[in-house]
């Protein structure tokens, strides 16, 4: 995989899926698991929830590999 430390995999409401950095330190914090973020496959603005990789699928996950926050 080529995503690097730091990023982790998140929906957007439309369910479009990507890779965005999110630091521990900001998920520990009170933004929580979701946030309102701009999905960088349609370029909108929606709460964009974070995805545990090991519940997609393969290609969901070269989906999310493809785009980047
Ligand atoms: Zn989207």
């Amino acid at each position: 995989m080529a995503r690097s430390h730091g990023e982790r995999i998140m929906r957007c409401a439309e369910g479009h899926l990507f890779t965005a950095p999110f630091s521990s330190r900001l998920l520990a914090a009170h933004l929580g698991p979701a946030r309102l973020m701009q999905c960088p496959v349609d370029g909108l603005w929606s709460m964009c929830a974070l995805v545990h990789s090991e519940s997609l699928s393969r290609e969901e996950l070269e989906e999310a590999d493809r785009h980047h926050a």
